[in-house]
């Protein structure tokens, strides 16, 4: 069975490259009819808040990237990876090390100095026939015993072909001098970490940032020493932002619920991702279930993909225009409450009906209705050019007619069509000379519509301004 994971730590909010590299993991378990784990990787424990757990987990169920198994913290699995270094202690796949951090800058300088690549000499690594010094009193870490022939070789889905000579990679530590235990097993590093939980978590399918990639050949020689499955890899490329740096605040926002506050949908955030790195020949608005579909793990592209607002907008537009005007008005609730305007429900969904064709976003929404919450502010330029004072014995007798009609659509249509007849003005004359004092501005989606959609003295009150 297919396994994938997202593994975020906990320093933050969602970044947008997480959130994508998490869309392809769970689009890919998915497809296959897998499974799709979170692990909070929260062994940084001076960084690592519940605050950005919260908000990882939010932002994933704003995503609706359900997750199968989880979340996992590796701070909870501490016991489980000192006990797999004690087997390794045990069957001789780790060793400790009591060189001082004093002692490895000089062995470094040395090397450098002879023109070597700094690397751990293996001074504390046991071998057949070597007489090793006398432990010091101070505690060890512990090492890796890293294969010193061969090298390691995997297909990545991502990049292709990668092979590293284990001559490049020395004994890693994967426990720290920071021992407090009698077993004398300090806090397990990082890279360790992680290949225990892939193991035991049986993942799979590695899908994660090209960051890793240097932490790869590692891995997958601790995890052979544990016995272990290498899981197929898939190292994605960063995201970059406009000017080709790799994407970050200055680049705008970067927090996947900031997109959510900024009014964007989940499914437009879903399909826009789905995109930076990924394709379907020319296919560029798809649905979850489709992206479900294709994503079979091929078609991952091998160059950084870029950041580009305007399409996230227009994916957005076309969402929005697609959305359910009731779920559309729920939404908009909140935004409109934050503004501290109401509108009553049943209205509102007819505005978001009328107005969801003009907006990239839930904020555009909200600010084309706030003139139905609160009093439009006409500006002295659009008076000066919308409403001449030719026009307002147009606009009284207009008022009248309003007071009386019916208050839909039709009828507003029908008074309007009468006024230009009495008065021999056009509707370019007309309209926008309402639109300015109704609404605050000389353009607006059909002005009887729009009009129909306001309390019928609300309107009378703007049109007596004249
Ligand atoms: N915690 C790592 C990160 O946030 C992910 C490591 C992995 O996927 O193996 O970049």
């Amino acid at each position: 069975k297919i396994r994938t994971r997202i593994a975020p730590s906990p320093t933050g909010f969602l970044h947008l490259g997480t959130a994508r590299t998490a869309l392809f993991c769970w689009a890919f378990a998915r497809h296959h009819g897998g499974e799709f784990i979170l692990r909070i990787e929260d062994t940084d424990v001076a960084r690592s808040t519940q605050e950005a757990v919260d908000q990882i987990v939010a932002a994933m169920d704003w995503l609706e990237l359900r997750y199968d198994e989880g979340p996992y913290y590796q701070m909870q699995r501490i016991e489980r990876y000192r006990e797999v270094i004690a087997r390794m202690l045990d069957e001789g796949t780790a060793y400790r090390c009591w060189a001082t951090p004093e002692e490895l800058d000089a062995m470094r300088e040395a090397q450098r100095a002879r023109g070597e690549n700094p690397r751990y000499d293996g001074r504390w690594r046991p071998e057949p026939g070597k007489v090793l010094p006398t432990p010091p009193a101070h505690a060890p870490v512990i090492r890796f015993r890293n294969p010193t022939e061969g090298g390691v070789s995997w297909d990545d889905r991502c990049k292709g072909t990668i092979t590293i000579s284990n001559a490049e990679l020395d004994d890693l530590i994967i426990a720290r001098a920071d021992a407090t235990t009698p077993d004398g097993i300090g806090t397990p590093t990082y890279n360790f970490c992680v290949v225990v939980d892939d193991l035991d978590m049986r993942i799979t399918h590695v899908i994660r940032g090209d960051d890793h990639v240097n932490n790869t050949p590692r891995q997958i020689n601790i995890l052979r020493a544990l016995g272990g499955e290498v899981p197929v890899y898939a190292h994605v490329p960063m995201i970059l932002g406009p000017d080709g740096d790799k994407l970050s605040k200055r680049h705008g926002a970067v927090s996947v619920l900031q997109y959510r506050d900024d009014g964007y949908l989940p499914e437009a955030m879903l399909n826009y991702l789905a995109r930076l790195g990924w394709s379907h020949g020319d296919d560029e608005l798809f649905s979850r279930e489709q992206l479900v579909q294709w994503f079979d793990g091929a078609h991952l592209s091998k160059s950084a993909a870029q950041w580009d607002a305007a399409k996230l907008q227009w994916v957005n537009a076309h969402y929005i225009k697609q959305a359910d005007d009731t779920r559309l008005a729920a939404l908009l609730q909140p935004l409109l409450a934050a503004r501290g305007q109401a509108i009553d429900a049943a209205r509102l969904v007819a505005m978001c009906a009328l107005f969801k064709d003009r907006c990239a976003t839930l904020v555009e929404l909200a600010d084309w209705l706030g003139m139905y919450a609160a009093p439009a502010v006409p500006s002295e330029a659009d008076l000066a050019q919308h409403v001449p004072v030719t026009v307002r014995p147009a606009l009284k007798a207009l008022r009248d007619r309003l007071a009386a009609c019916a208050w839909d659509k039709a009828a507003i249509a029908a008074e309007m069509k009468a006024v230009l007849g009495e008065f021999g003005l056009k509707m370019p004359q007309l309209a926008p000379a309402v639109r300015v004092l109704v609404c605050g501005r000389a353009q607006t989606p059909s002005i009887d519509a729009v009009l129909a959609l306001f309390e019928r003295d609300e309107v009378l009150h703007r049109l007596q301004s004249v």
